[in-house]
């Protein structure tokens, strides 16, 4: 088995919770242990496979006559239902999370052209066989394809170094665009990592936090709500405080939060600061080797229909990413990942696809028109 997970080193507020709802966690300090974040489910995610629909004539029979061609014209076939089909969405694509491992770099330009992604927010991610991306790496990919990748700071800890040095380093350096997901709540995956808790008012956030507010990027919260337990309602308490605090400051759930469309049509609904990136809400993290309860928004190919008819009232508020992490995400999976989700907002009206395919990302990282 390969080596994918990224090693966290934590600092005492990390609270590592052990199963336990005893005593309600809080922001107890705890020695500085080493974490793991675990593969999403996409490493056992299907892997699209190749389309064999197209047959070929064959080359071995005789020719066949061919009927005269008739004057009439061929009977028109009306589609069971009377609603214009629908083609998959067109447009300009923004990839607003995604990760990098060195294997990657030499293909992610390529992979988006072929998926038509216009740019990615990207970040290093995990460390594979080929070790890490450093932040020099990744603004040297940035700088050689202008306009395609808008570097993220790294929030996790590691082998990267003291994450408070790495992140003064970050943001001292120029080039960053963004601020990559910050891990509030983590579940165990299996027997490779445990849960992660930094609660919001922990320092290790709130350094984070502050370097987003000075640069005015929106700050990603990866929260796992599903799988959160005991702690989840302190940490969605813990959440509305913040969108209250900070008027004026986005703050987006990665992976939706792991939440169903009540929940997220109720945050939506009662503050103006918080949207959603859609990684991880398709039918191929599912069914996963850790039980993950990662929210599905799809009905089939399709967006369900609760879902779809929140993304159009609330239009401004989702943003479309796709959170590629391990090094074989990076290939036909991601193409298969946004070939799916161009189908999903080909059914939605065309303002909408265009914002959160785009245009909210474009105007939340300040980022220029795709178009
Ligand atoms: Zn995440």
């Amino acid at each position: 088995m390969k080596q994918r997970w990224i090693v966290l080193a934590v600092t005492a507020s990390l609270v590592l919770v052990l199963g336990s709802c005893a005593g309600a966690p809080g922001p107890t300090p705890a020695p500085a242990p080493t974490t793991l974040e675990a593969p999403p489910s996409s490493s056992t995610a299907p892997t699209p496979t190749p389309d064999t629909t197209h047959t070929h004539p064959s080359t071995s029979q005789p020719p066949v006559p061919q009927p005269t061609p008739s004057p009439t014209p061929p009977p028109i076939i009306h589609p069971p239902s009377s609603a214009p089909p629908v083609l998959p969405y067109d447009g300009p694509i923004i990839d607003a999370h995604s990760q990098c491992c060195p294997e990657n770099l030499g293909r992610i330009i390529q992979l988006m052209n072929q998926a038509g992604v216009t740019r990615t927010i990207l970040s290093p991610g995990v460390t594979s066989p080929r070790g890490i991306v450093t932040p020099e790496d990744l603004i040297s990919f940035s700088s050689s394809h202008p306009g395609r990748i808008i570097p993220a700071v790294l929030t996790k800890i590691g082998p990267y170094g003291n994450y408070y040095q790495l992140l003064e380093k970050q943001m001292n350096m120029d080039g960053f665009g963004a601020m990559a997901e910050f891990l509030v709540y983590h579940s165990r995956k299996g027997d490779r990592a445990p849960e992660i808790i930094v609660y919001p008012e922990d320092r290790q956030m709130q350094t984070a936090l502050n370097y987003a507010l000075g640069k005015k990027w929106p700050f990603i919260i990866h929260i796992e709500f599903a799988a959160a337990g005991c702690p989840r309602n302190e940490l969605m308490t813990k959440l509305k405080a913040l969108l209250v605090q900070y008027p004026d400051q986005p703050f987006v759930l990665i992976h939706m939060g792991q939440l169903d469309h009540a929940a997220v049509r109720q945050l939506i609904e009662a503050y103006g600061n918080i949207y959603f990136i859609t990684s991880s809400s398709t039918p191929a993290y599912a069914v996963n080797a850790f039980n993950d309860r990662w929210t599905n928004m799809f009905d089939g190919s399709h967006l369900s229909a609760d879902w779809k008819q929140l993304i159009i009232e609330h239009s401004d508020r989702f943003i479309l990413g796709f959170d590629m992490v391990w090094v074989e995400d990076w290939g036909p999976f991601y193409l298969g990942q946004v070939r799916l989700w161009r189908e999903a907002i080909g059914g939605l009206p065309s303002e909408v696809a265009h914002a959160i395919a785009h245009r909210n990302a474009e105007r939340l990282w300040h980022l220029p028109p795709s178009e």
